[in-house]
This record gives C-alpha cells, sequence and structure tokens, in this order.
C-alpha cells in the first residue's frame, strides 16, 4: 500500500466539512453554537453527540468517542485511517499522489490484512465449490441447484464450499498470512488461544463441509462468512464470530451489491435470510440486504441511512416474527421519523407475507410482481405498532381501554411534538372509537403528554426516565469485591506489586468496610510504606505480614485467605495480574463516574447554562482521564506481548 503525503491529508481536511459528512447519516440538530445528534456509535434516545461546526471536532458524552472528520468516517465505515483518507478524498474529487515508487512502504493496517486474508478465503472457498471433485463439494453444488443457485448464481455471489480438515489454512500460509491474521479473521481458531494469550497450537479450519457465503462490507471486501450445512446438522447455520472487522449488529449481507440500488430507488428491504437476499436479487429486486442472526439494530439502520433511503421496509415471515417487530419497532421511531427531520426523514415500514412464506418461497413461487405489490403495500411501521398494541386490548372493556390509549401512546413519546404524533393522535382516537364508545382526540394528546420514553428492551410500566437507575450493576459488584480482594493480597505478598503500582492502586475506590480498612494500611495516605514493610524484591514473608495485618485490622487475614491467584514465585506474573485488575476497577468506577454526571446533562434544556458548563467540563476531563487510562493499559499489553 502506498503513502498518502500530509499535504494530500492536510488537502482532503480543508475540503471535508464534518458537519455535511455526519449530517448524511445522522439527524443534527443546532444547539447553541453546536449541533446535538443521538450518537451513532452507541444506543442512546437522547443527544449525547456533538459537532463543533467551527473546530470540525466531535465528541460524545455518552461513550467518549470523538475526534475529527478522519476519525469519523474511520468508525463510521469501519475502515482504518487511509482508507478513510481516500474515500473522502473520492467525495471530494481529490486526487491523492501516493508514493507509489520509492519511500518506506508504510505496512498495511491490520484491519486490511483481515480483509485481505478473508478475500483470500472466499476465493478458496468459491474454487472449491466450482471445481473440487470431493463429494462434500459435489453436495454443496446439489444442494444450492435445488434451491434454484445454479452456477452462473454461485458465481455471481461467489458461493463456496469449505471442505475443512485443514485445507483452508494451508492455503492461506502458503499465500503468506500469518497464524494471527487467520485467527483474528476467525478463518481457524487454536485450542490454545482460547486457554489465554498465546496461539501457538495447530490451526483448525473454523468451518468444514458447509456451504459458504461470504459477508462483504460495502466497498466489497470479504469481512466474514456465514456458512450453512448441508441437509441435516446443527447448527444449520453457522456465523464467523465477532472480529476486528466484522459486527453482526452494523453489517448487512449485500449491502455491496444494494448499496446503488437503495441510493438510486431510495428504498431499502431487510430480510432476514442470506438466501432470501440471494433470490430476490436474483428476481430482479435488488435494493435488498439481510441481517446475520439479528434482529435489525439501529446500527444497521445507520448503515444503511447513509445510503440515503426514504424507506426502510422490513420484511418477514410470518406472524411470530411480526409481533416481535412491532415490540421491538419503539427502538426506530425517533426523530428521524419524523417530517421535521427534513432530508435525513426515513420512512420504516413492514411487510409480512402470507401463509408463513419466506422471502425467496414467496418470490420464486409468486413471481417478482407479485413481491412488488407486496413491498409497495407496506404498512408505516408506527400504524403497525400501534395496531399490535390495541389489538392485544379489550376496547370494550373500560379499565382496558385506558391501559390500551396508555401503551399506544407511548410509542409516540419520543416524538410527541412532530406532526407525525399529531397524525397518529387522530388514528388512534379513531382506532379506539368502536361499537358506540368515541375516544376523543383531545383525551388521546393528554395521554401522549403525560407518556414517557421506553428504553429499548426494558419496558416495564412505570419505568420511568427520571427514575434514579440504582444498583445497575449487581454482576459486577461481586467482581467489584472480588478484584479488590485479590489485589490486596498481591499487593501484600508481593513488593514488586505495591512499588510499582502504588499510585494506581492509592487512585482506587475501595469498598467501604474490610478493603478499605487494609488498603488504609497498605497505602497509607502519608505516603509511608505502611505496616513498616520495608521495600526487598523477593517475596515476602506472608505469614509473618497477615499477622502484623491481622493485629491492626482484626478480621483481615480472614478476608485475604480467600484470595484465589498463586502466581507462586513468579513477581512477573503477580504484577501482570495486578495490572489488569487495577486497570479494570479504575475504568469501571471512571465509566460510572461518567454515567452518573451524564444523567444530570440529560436535562440540558432545564439546567441553568453555567450549571451545565461546568457539569460538561467535568464530564470531559473524566472521559479524557479514561481514554488516558484506556491507553495505558492497552501498552501495557502491547509491552507485555512484544
Ligand atoms: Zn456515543
Amino acid at each position: 500500500m502506498a503513502r498518502i503525503s500530509s499535504d494530500d491529508i492536510e488537502r482532503v481536511r480543508a475540503a471535508s466539512d464534518l458537519v455535511a459528512i455526519a449530517s448524511q447519516s445522522l439527524v443534527l440538530k443546532p444547539s447553541g453554537r453546536k449541533l446535538k445528534a443521538c450518537c451513532p456509535f452507541h444506543n442512546e434516545k437522547t443527544p449525547s453527540f456533538q459537532i463543533d461546526p467551527q473546530l470540525g471536532l466531535w465528541h460524545c458524552f455518552g461513550c467518549g468517542e470523538g475526534g475529527d472528520v478522519f476519525d469519523f468516517v474511520c468508525r463510521m465505515e469501519n475502515v482504518d485511517f487511509p482508507d478513510a483518507v481516500r474515500l473522502l478524498a473520492d467525495k471530494a474529487g481529490i486526487e491523492l499522489e501516493e508514493d507509489r515508487s520509492g519511500g518506506p512502504q508504510a505496512p498495511k493496517g491490520h484491519k486490511e490484512r483481515l480483509k485481505d486474508v478473508c478475500d483470500a478465503a472466499c476465493d478458496f472457498y468459491h474454487r472449491e465449490l466450482m471445481r473440487s471433485p470431493d463429494p462434500g463439494a459435489a453436495a454443496a453444488r446439489s444442494y444450492l441447484a435445488s434451491r434454484g443457485f445454479g452456477s452462473a448464481v454461485c458465481k455471481r455471489w461467489k458461493l463456496g464450499y469449505a471442505p475443512g480438515r485443514g485445507k483452508l489454512v494451508a492455503h492461506l500460509k502458503k499465500q503468506g498470512f500469518t497464524q494471527a491474521e487467520i485467527v483474528d479473521a476467525n478463518l481457524a481458531y487454536t485450542y490454545e488461544s482460547k486457554q489465554g494469550g498465546k496461539s501457538m497450537g495447530p490451526l483448525r479450519d473454523r468451518f468444514y463441509e458447509r456451504v459458504m457465503f461470504p459477508i462483504r462490507d460495502r466497498a466489497g471486501r470479504t469481512v466474514a462468512f456465514g456458512g450453512r450445512v448441508i441437509g441435516k446438522g446443527e447448527p444449520k447455520y453457522l456465523n464467523s464470530s465477532e472480529t476486528l472487522i466484522f459486527h453482526k449488529s452494523s453489517n448487512l449481507f449485500a449491502i455491496d451489491r444494494a448499496r446503488n440500488s437503495i441510493t438510486n430507488n431510495a428504498r431499502a428491504v431487510v430480510v432476514e435470510g442470506y438466501t432470501d437476499a440471494i433470490a430476490m436479487h436474483e428476481a430482479g429486486i435488488d435494493y435488498v440486504v439481510a441481517t446475520l442472526g439479528t434482529a435489525l439494530t439501529q446500527q444497521h439502520v445507520r448503515a444503511l441511512r447513509s445510503l440515503r433511503p426514504r424507506e426502510i421496509i422490513y420484511l418477514f415471515d410470518g406472524d411470530n416474527a411480526g409481533q416481535k417487530a412491532a415490540d421491538r419497532a419503539v427502538e426506530f421511531i425517533d426523530q428521524s421519523v419524523t417530517q421535521e427531520a427534513g432530508s435525513a426523514f426515513i420512512d420504516f415500514k413492514v411487510v409480512i407475507l402470507p401463509d408463513n412464506q419466506d422471502p425467496m418461497e414467496f418470490v420464486s413461487s409468486k413471481g417478482r410482481d407479485a413481491m412488488l405489490q407486496a413491498l409497495d403495500g407496506a404498512v408505516p411501521l408506527i400504524r403497525f405498532a400501534i395496531d399490535r398494541r390495541l389489538d392485544s386490548w379489550d376496547l370494550n372493556s373500560p379499565e382496558q381501554r385506558s391501559l390500551a390509549l396508555q401503551a399506544a401512546v407511548e410509542l409516540l413519546a419520543t416524538i410527541k411534538t412532530s406532526i407525525i404524533a399529531e397524525d397518529y393522535c387522530n388514528y388512534i382516537a379513531d382506532r379506539m372509537s368502536v361499537r358506540g364508545r368515541s375516544c376523543d382526540v383531545s383525551t388521546v394528546k393528554a395521554a401522549l403528554r403525560k407518556a414517557k420514553p421506553q428504553t429499548a428492551g426494558a419496558q416495564a410500566a412505570g419505568s420511568g426516565a427520571d427514575q434514579q437507575p440504582r444498583g445497575m450493576m449487581p454482576a459486577s459488584d461481586s467482581q467489584i469485591a472480588r478484584y479488590q480482594r485479590e489485589l490486596l493480597a498481591l499487593a501484600l505478598r508481593y513488593p514488586l506489586v505495591q512499588d510499582e503500582l502504588r499510585a494506581d492502586l492509592s487512585g482506587i475506590d475501595w469498598e467501604a468496610g474490610m478493603p478499605a480498612a487494609v488498603a488504609a494500611q497498605l497505602f497509607p495516605s502519608d505516603g509511608g510504606s505502611g505496616l513498616g514493610f520495608e521495600g526487598g524484591t523477593g517475596v515476602r514473608d506472608v505469614a509473618g505480614m497477615v499477622a502484623a495485618l491481622e493485629s491492626r485490622v482484626p478480621g483481615s487475614s480472614r478476608y485475604l485467605s480467600s484470595a484465589q491467584m498463586d502466581p507462586g514465585d513468579d513477581q512477573a506474573a503477580a504484577l501482570q495480574a495486578a495490572w489488569e485488575m487495577c486497570f479494570a476497577l479504575r475504568i469501571q468506577a471512571l465509566e460510572e463516574t461518567i454515567r452518573q454526571e451524564n444523567l444530570k446533562l440529560r436535562d440540558w434544556n432545564s439546567l441553568p447554562q453555567e450549571e451545565y458548563d461546568t457539569i460538561f467540563q467535568h464530564v470531559t476531563d473524566l472521559q479524557k482521564e479514561l481514554r488516558d487510562m484506556r491507553l495505558r493499559a492497552d501498552r501495557k499489553r502491547i509491552e507485555r506481548k512484544g
């Protein structure tokens, strides 16, 4: 790969307007000198993502991500820095003078290499499918043919066959890929790698005797695979695990082939199986993508949004899936579904196919025109969800009527003040006027005013946004306690741990009671060595230490005796373990503080400006501290590996 000169990078930066780039995939709202949006990199309902147009910088107060226009594109498109520069240069019509001749070649980024190895695997699987005399490959060919996928279809989609038995690994090694690249791309694994760190054992192909569907990113690079068993067997579908380049909550199958058509037709159709997507494309409906073993997520929607569809149609087979979609609909009802969103407006729609047919069965039995007709008849997601909710109550019973009304208006809570919410109030009033019982639209509007947005997932009645989310992390509470105990035991036993980590250990928020009491002895605030320990480098006389400690903090010996880690004489191992736990605790504590501060910021409209600014500044500082901490932790890990 060639190197991009810093002059070129600056030219591209100057030509790339962060606001314009971001507004292609986000709904930006002015707020003072800044622009706000719901963050594309974590799930949220209240905007904590901000752009400062003057500085050309962005920052999210929810997840701590931030940076310039290049960082934004890196995260959004999941590419390395050079690719982000190329993408933006392309958009701006700037020709990069990449130094292709002499000069030191910049090494390819790791992500880039992972895509290379996936592309190579895709070629290999495809050749196996098309040419191998192996009976497994023959079975794969006839399976695909039986589903209407002849050799032309296999070629167009580069479908493949994974023979297993180490054949892929042997092939990739011959091509010069390293063990780490093959493992990191999830094309193979070693047993050893599961036991921590090293992956030196023999590599085993991850996929064997399966029909392979390559999953590509928008640029057409292979990033993962879906493997289907031939005939019977479990699991029926096996996808690549999450890797650096593959995230099943944001990657979509066929996005590379559908992207232009989605933009040209201003329409995207989402199905739930690869074969459904292929069948639709082959029938000439080519703005179709498939999710990969998950339901549609906000991240998927963001990926689609940048292709500028006016409508996203979710195509379901059967009623169960439809019900699930209705339940999850609330996740997708945000500002972007309102006309006020302007160019970022997206109409979410739903189609449920009749007779429990899946899209592939439907399109192959009824044909393209019938499918197009079904798509044209798609129902708006909001209406669909409102209907489902109203239908689950008896609208003739007075008590149930009020519950039904509440359930219906809750769907509109995040878009209360929009024109579309107004329209749907009329719709709900109409729907609720049954058998002589009338429902006035003003009643619906009053209910809507009181309605609170639901958060996806936790939708229990009464879980209002203003409730203090206390005790949110019970699972990790016990982990915090365990880490603290282990850390104290290590610090007591190994002078190296105590010396090296003193500053970081003092920064830990020790839990009240035994942990805090022991910590006060080990790391006294006067900076002394505590307990009269003198440095030394070996392993201490632990029994003596414990006894001394016990006399000052009764009960401490029993407390420490249940610590489980035992690195023996290996001081370095003890230090490593202590590092990991120490960082984990401090990072977790920072995250929690940031979360608490952000809760205060949520009501930014009602906060006095000065107070808002103070908290805002505090959060920014904390997030910087958190980033530094993560960096240090990463660096430590790298040092250790090296
Ligand atoms: Zn965020």
